[in-house]
């Protein structure tokens, strides 16, 4: 059971009386984001979706977390601007003083790669933006949501899931190394963040997916790279966001209440 007086958030079983949960996905108006946030709905939450660009999408995707009876607002917000993200939970603020859900739980999602590339051949802007999107937004959007969950703040707990990736353990050589060290910095930023609030009914776990058809190929100018690499998995197939999304949403739940600082390889056993 978790501590007195911290209970287990991002229930499905509401008892009526407290404010519903609501989770913050990063980067949901597409792929695993848009995956975790229409699961997030079938199981109870509330869900504010964030995106950096497509409007319409995010909105689409705010109808679905509609239409299976829960709340959605819809957040434009580039993660890995200190400003946008600060503005981003000041609305949740608001929202949850004007009756709306209370945020408990948040999913560190939005991600990018770029294009396949040797080291000695990528430029600096390439390299900041891949740390600053990946490691940058994932800490500044856990830092406003500790800040605002942790029973140290006044808050009354939750749960954070951080996107990693199997290319932490893999290393993406000749592909984007940049990438799979900005995921490294991420599972060392979750083992470390969940034991630094653990004692403060917030917890803190990674998801590394493998390879999952989304777009995310096609923005690194690869669009056949899930069904080109799918005979390297040891399943023989690439991964969907919806199997991604079961696992977040297991670690946002209290079926989950007693893991924390886990890395959960969601990859066909890549
Ligand atoms: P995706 O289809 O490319 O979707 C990325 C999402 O992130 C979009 O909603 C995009 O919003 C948003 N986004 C991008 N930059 C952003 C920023 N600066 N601020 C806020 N939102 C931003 O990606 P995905 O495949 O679903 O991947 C989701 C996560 O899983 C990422 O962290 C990725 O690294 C990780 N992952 C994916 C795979 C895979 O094979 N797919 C494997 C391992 C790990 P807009 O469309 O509005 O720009």
């Amino acid at each position: 059971m978790p501590p007195i007086g911290v209970r287990p958030r991002g229930s499905a079983h509401n008892d009526g009386m407290s404010p519903t949960p609501l989770l913050l996905v990063t980067g949901a108006s597409r792929g695993i984001g848009a995956a975790t946030a229409r699961l997030a709905a079938a199981q109870g939450w509330d869900v504010a979706i964030n995106y950096a660009n497509d409007e319409a999408a995010a909105e689409a995707v705010a109808d679905a977390v509609r239409a299976q009876g829960r709340r959605a607002l819809t957040l434009c917000a580039d993660v890995s601007r200190q400003g946008q993200v600060r503005a981003m939970f000041a609305t949740l603020d608001r929202h949850a003083a004007d009756g709306g859900g209370v945020l408990a739980g948040l999913v560190n999602n939005a991600g990018v790669v770029d294009r396949a590339a040797r080291l000695d051949e990528m430029s600096a802007p390439r390299l900041e933006r891949m740390l600053a999107v990946n490691v940058l937004g994932t800490m500044l959007c856990a830092r406003e949501a500790v800040r605002r969950m942790s029973t140290r703040h006044g808050g009354a707990g939750g749960a954070i899931v951080n996107l990693g990736s199997a290319a932490s353990r893999l290393g993406a050589p000749a592909q984007y190394v940049d990438y799979a060290a900005a995921k490294g910095a991420v599972d060392s930023f979750t083992i470390g963040l969940a034991r630094e609030v653990a004692a403060e009914g917030v917890r803190v776990n990674a998801v590394r997916p493998g390879i999952i058809e989304t777009e995310i190929h096609a923005s690194g100018g690869q669009p056949d790279r899930a069904a080109r690499l799918a005979p390297t998995v040891p399943m023989q197939r690439p991964g969907s966001a919806d199997e991604v999304a079961q696992a977040i949403l297991w670690l946002l739940s209290p079926l989950s209440s007693y893991t924390t600082g886990a890395l959960v390889d969601v990859a066909g056993g890549r």
